[in-house]
């Protein structure tokens, strides 16, 4: 159900609960279930057609989440996976057929990448990976047989912003499937099926979660890509449990306020970075001076809490004292959650259809919900250590 008129915040408030369904409780409850009893032989017998029939095909928790991811997205129909690699196999298995082709941002997620690589191609599927500013110019890439278009906006390591409108407007019209991967968004900075795009798929991981506890996936897709998708999910067995589910809606309801602050704190410590002489570059879609600024203005209503920047020094002992003294910035993969992360990152190492040489250490910070004066005095006394 898409109730549009509605503000998103209002609509992540109510979606996927019916207090009346169960006793009043305000929030859908955790069914733990594997099997689904039927009342009698001849329910049993129309078990094909019944919302429940067995807890791998979803339970009233899981479709509580479907039915809040649809919000979210705006989207007709979603799917709950287990992470989101495991989401991210999903789609890109959906267009694979011997012969396929398929174009992929270079800027996309590493695992997103390798799955093209080696899955793929054992059946015969062709990836070629493109220039992520590219816009409109993809349609020199399509071929006859291109099945998919796959983006990431921003990238999630090196933050260029991809020209959704343009690039799904040319897939529409040579009839190829676009899908992107939302995550860094949250979903609440932006609604790609919105603007183009088939399919859109979050790492739940992350910002939906939102308190680093939680591992989902998240397939939001118009209606005419359902069916596919769906057929390869329920093949490969997928589904969650009521638990994590539950988690994931608790997330949501805080998305819109944890996201306003993620997008006002990430922009304090961005701006104090720019000031930093061991500051080479701020890579923020949302400072003026970044490349991305433009599609970042058309494309998102604001900026999450991820980004990067580009550090002077490169030699291993500065870094080791710069990193290892740090109080509240903890070092670890993923991102999304109330805290905030910093880690070194290597582009370049991943890379294959454009270069990336921005002349110093790359650093990925994920700012979460501390105070940002505090964050950036840690900030500082790790350059302090830096420099000493
Ligand atoms: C973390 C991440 C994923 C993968 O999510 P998992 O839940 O860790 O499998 C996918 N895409 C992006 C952009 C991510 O940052």
């Amino acid at each position: 159900m898409k109730t549009q008129t509605l503000g998103l915040e209002t609509r992540l408030t109510h979606a996927g609960r019916r207090p009346a369904d169960h006793s009043g409780a305000v929030n859908t409850p955790v069914y733990r279930a594997s099997t689904i009893l039927f009342p009698d032989l001849a329910a049993l017998e129309a078990k094909e057609s019944a919302r429940l029939r067995y807890a791998r095909r979803g339970t009233p928790t899981t479709h509580a989440l479907e039915n809040a991811v649809c919000e979210l997205e705006q989207a007709d129909h979603a799917l709950v996976a287990p992470s989101g690699v495991s989401a991210i196999s999903v789609v890109l298995m959906s267009f694979a057929e011997p012969g396929a082709h398929l174009l992929m941002s270079d800027s996309a997620y590493g695992p997103a990448r390798k799955f093209c690589d080696t899955m793929l191609r054992k059946f015969g599927v062709e990836t070629t990976y493109y220039d992520p500013c590219i816009g409109a110019g993809i349609e020199a890439l399509i071929r006859p047989e291109t099945r998919l278009i796959w983006m990431e906006s921003p990238g999630s390591q090196t933050f260029e912003v991809q020209d959704v409108t343009a690039i799904t407007e040319v897939a529409r019209r040579r009839g190829v499937a676009t899908a992107i991967d939302n995550t860094w968004s949250g979903g609440y900075f932006c609604q790609p099926i919105s603007q183009g795009a088939d399919i859109s798929v979050q790492a739940g991981t992350k910002y939906i979660s939102g308190h680093s506890d939680l591992m989902l996936g998240t397939i939001a897709c118009r209606a005419d890509q359902y069916d596919r998708l769906r057929e390869t999910y329920l093949r490969f067995g997928l589904c969650i449990g009521g638990d994590d589910a539950f988690l994931a809606l608790r997330g949501l309801r805080t998305l819109p306020i944890r996201m306003a602050q993620h997008h006002a704190s990430g922009l304090s410590v961005a701006n104090w970075l720019l000031q930093q002489p061991e500051v080479r570059r701020v890579i923020h879609p949302a400072l003026p001076g970044d490349p991305g600024y433009a599609q970042w203005q058309r494309h998102f209503s604001g900026a999450s809490g991820l980004f990067g920047f580009v550090m002077t020094r490169t030699d291993r002992p500065a870094l080791g004292r710069m990193f290892d003294g740090l109080r509240l910035f903890g070092m670890g993969s993923s991102w999304g959650g109330f805290e905030s992360l910093l880690v070194p990152s290597n582009p370049a190492a991943y890379r294959t259809a454009t270069e990336w040489n921005p002349g110093g250490q790359t650093v990925r910070i994920h700012v979460g919900l501390e105070n940002p004066e505090d964050l950036i005095d840690d900030l500082r006394q790790g350059f302090d250590r830096l420099v000493a």
